[in-house]
C-alpha cells in the first residue's frame, strides 16, 4: 500500500457514501448521550458512554485500535488510532461526543432526515463531525490507503460544560502533532476561537418594608442602573478588535433578586459572562468593569467558569495543508476565519495540550 499524494486523497471525497453517512449520524443521535453538567449521570441517556462504544465497534472493526476511558464515574472517552506507515505527521480528528439537554425538543433522539438535513439532538454540534470522522475511516479502509503519519479520532466528553474530557485526554501530554475540531463552522476554515469566563457579580442593599423605601436601599434598582454600564463596558470591547475574531464582547444572562413585592430587596445577583480574546486574562475583566460601573455597594467574584481562548500560530502548516484540502474539495470559501464561542481547542481545555491546533 503506498502513500498517496494530495491528489489522490481529493479523490477519496468522490468515494464518499452519502447514504451511509446519514445513516451513521442518525444511529449516532440514537445513541443518548446528554451531558448532565456536573452532576453524575442519571439513567441511560446521560453521559457519553454508549457513543464512545459506537465509536469503538465501529473503527475496530475497520481495523484501529481504540481505548475507551471512564475519566470519571459514567462519563467517557474514545481514543481511536491507525498507525502510520511511515513517521509521518499525525494528525487528530477531535469531536464532543456530548449534547445539550432534550427538554422540549420532540423526537430529540431520532435521527429524522428532512429536506437534505438530518434533525436531532447533536446532529450538528457535533454529531455530524464524528460520522463524518467515521466516513473518513470507512473510506480509507475501501481503498487500502495508508497514511503516513498516525491519524487518530478522538470522542470527548463533556465539551458543553467544563471540557473535563478534553481535559482528561490531555492530561498525559499531546498525542498528535494537530488536531481539527469539526465544530460547525459553515465549512469555513477557524483557525481562532475566543475563550469565556463567567462571573457573579453581588450587589447589596438594605431591606425594609416596602411601604417605606426610603428607609431602605434596593439592591433590585441599584443593580438595574449598573446594567446600563455593561453597554459601555461593550463599547469599550468594541475598540479591541481581534483580525479573525472580530471584538470581544459581554453578555449578562441571569438577574435574581428580592423575595416579595412589599419587600425592599436586599440583595440582587447577576450573572455575565465574558467572551475573550487570545491574550485576555479573566482576572483583568473585573478590574475593567470596575472602571467603567458606578461606584456602590457591589463586588464581583473571581471567574467561575473558564475557557482558554486560542489561535493558530501564525504560519502554520496546517492553515495551508486545510486551505489545499478545502480547495480540492470544492469548498467555496477558504479564507480563515474566527469561532465565535469557545470550544476544546483552548490549551487550558486540555484538548490535545499545548502543541495541539484547531482548526475546523
Ligand atoms: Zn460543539
Amino acid at each position: 500500500m503506498a502513500v498517496p499524494n494530495s491528489e489522490e486523497l481529493a479523490r477519496c471525497v468522490e468515494q464518499i457514501d452519502r447514504d451511509r453517512l446519514t445513516k451513521t449520524l442518525c444511529e449516532l443521535i440514537e445513541h443518548p448521550s446528554v451531558n448532565p453538567f456536573g452532576e453524575a449521570p442519571r439513567g441511560a441517556e446521560e453521559g457519553e458512554r454508549r457513543v464512545a462504544a459506537y465509536l469503538r465497534d465501529r473503527l475496530t472493526a475497520l481495523g484501529w485500535t481504540c481505548d475507551v476511558d471512564e475519566y470519571a464515574p459514567g462519563r467517557h472517552n474514545a481514543l481511536a488510532r491507525l498507525p502510520g506507515a511511515s513517521g509521518g505527521r499525525s494528525l487528530m480528528f477531535a469531536g464532543h461526543m456530548d449534547t445539550v439537554e432534550t427538554t422540549g425538543y420532540p423526537q430529540a433522539l431520532t435521527g429524522v432526515v428532512r429536506d437534505g438535513r438530518v434533525h436531532g439532538r447533536g446532529a450538528c454540534d457535533m454529531k455530524a463531525a464524528l460520522a463524518c470522522y467515521l466516513e473518513v475511516a470507512e473510506v480509507l479502509a475501501e481503498r487500502s490507503i495508508s497514511l503516513a503519519g498516525d491519524l487518530l479520532i478522538a470522542g470527548v466528553g463533556d465539551e458543553e460544560y467544563r471540557q473535563e474530557g478534553a481535559k482528561a485526554l490531555g492530561a498525559s501530554g499531546p498525542r498528535a502533532d494537530a488536531v481539527i475540531i469539526g465544530e460547525p463552522t459553515e465549512l469555513t476554515l477557524c483557525l481562532a476561537t475566543k475563550g469565556l469566563a463567567a462571573y457573579d457579580l453581588r450587589v447589596a442593599g438594605v431591606a425594609t418594608h416596602g411601604s417605606v423605601p426610603q428607609h431602605g436601599a434596593n439592591a433590585i434598582l441599584t443593580a438595574a442602573r449598573l446594567l446600563g454600564g455593561f453597554e459601555d463596558y461593550q463599547r469599550t470591547l468594541d475598540r479591541r478588535r481581534h483580525p479573525l475574531l472580530g471584538p470581544a464582547t459581554v453578555n449578562v444572562g441571569v438577574i435574581e433578586g428580592g423575595t416579595k413585592p412589599n419587600i425592599v430587596p436586599s440583595e440582587c445577583r447577576v450573572q455575565f459572562s465574558r467572551r475573550l480574546l487570545p491574550g485576555e486574562s479573566p482576572a483583568d475583566v473585573p478590574v475593567e468593569l470596575a472602571a467603567v460601573l458606578e461606584r456602590g455597594t457591589w463586588s464581583i467574584g473571581e471567574a467561575w467558569w473558564t475557557v482558554d481562548a486560542y489561535e493558530l500560530p501564525h504560519g502554520h502548516w496546517l492553515a495551508e495543508a486545510l486551505r489545499t484540502a478545502a480547495r480540492l474539495s470544492g469548498v467555496p470559501d477558504r479564507e480563515p476565519h474566527g469561532f465565535p464561542a469557545s470550544s476544546d481547542a483552548a490549551p487550558g481545555s486540555g484538548g490535545c495540550a499545548r502543541r495541539s491546533h484547531r482548526a475546523a
